[in-house]
């Protein structure tokens, strides 16, 4: 697909929503391994300042753990696709969250290589140690859905998520687009996964763009990157410090 604009327009200035794991960073076994460099922090820094503070990291992670990824970069964050909070609120929402959590821990100790992480408000069953039974599992997690019609399936990279009905990562970056410092500009959703459709359409609905990183084909995204290493250059150039400076 096409390359993303490789400066960042003079007027009407993007509010971009960037999602961490795989566009960001590359994946690794273990998701807590992952970490942002220094040199990534340092662009993402520049970007906010010359963008007016409109970067928000949009992620399906936890809010603790995008916290303890950024580290004190200041930064907005979006956690869980824009779910975050809704368990909090929701004791109905809670009950179906915390049965589905028990039938997925009972699904992952009858199968090698997966693992269930509880996030507040989604939870997640990990498979990626055991990638060849992705559709045997598949079958396992489907029937949870209608016993629990508060919850929706999130298909990603290696991942079954039970998370929110209606909360997903468009409907978190129509929000933040009503908002300071991101309205009035132009929405740039970036990301790798399935669950990134969600905010390129939405962003196009606002007469922005999406750009899909990776080889997955996208449906929504206009523009395309290759990898996490190519979004890294993408944002060096935007910021003026390309492969010269690295
Ligand atoms: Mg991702």
């Amino acid at each position: 697909s096409d390359l993303p604009p490789s400066t960042l327009p003079a007027a009407a200035g993007w509010g971009l929503f960037l999602d961490l794991d795989g566009t960001l960073c590359g994946y690794r076994d273990d998701p807590a391994d992952v970490a942002l460099t220094p040199r990534l922090r340092a662009l993402l820094a520049r970007l906010a300042a010359r963008l007016d503070g409109a970067v928000c990291i949009l992620s399906g992670r936890s809010a603790a753990d995008l916290q303890r990824l950024l580290d004190g970069l200041p930064l907005p964050q979006v956690a869980e696709h824009g779910g975050a909070g809704i368990a909090e609120l929701d004791a109905g929402y809670r009950v179906q969250l915390d049965a589905v959590e028990a039938a997925l821990r009972e699904i992952a100790a009858a199968n090698p290589g997966t693992w269930v992480e509880r996030k507040p408000s989604s939870c997640v069953l990990h498979y990626r140690a055991a990638a060849g039974r992705a559709e045997c599992l598949r079958t396992a997690v489907m029937p949870l859905l209608p016993a629990h019609p508060a919850l929706r399936l999130l298909q990603g990279v290696f991942v079954y998520e039970f998370a929110a009905r209606g909360r997903d990562k468009g409907t978190a970056l129509t929000a933040q687009m009503q908002r300071a410092p991101f309205a009035g500009r132009v929405p740039v959703a970036v990301g790798d996964d399935v669950t990134d459709e969600d905010a390129f359409a939405a962003a196009a609905a606002l007469q922005g763009f999406g750009v899909a990183v990776g080889p997955r084909v996208s449906a929504s995204a206009r523009f395309g990157l290759a990898d996490a290493d190519a979004v890294e250059e993408w944002i060096a150039g935007l910021v003026g410090d390309g492969h010269a400076s690295r």
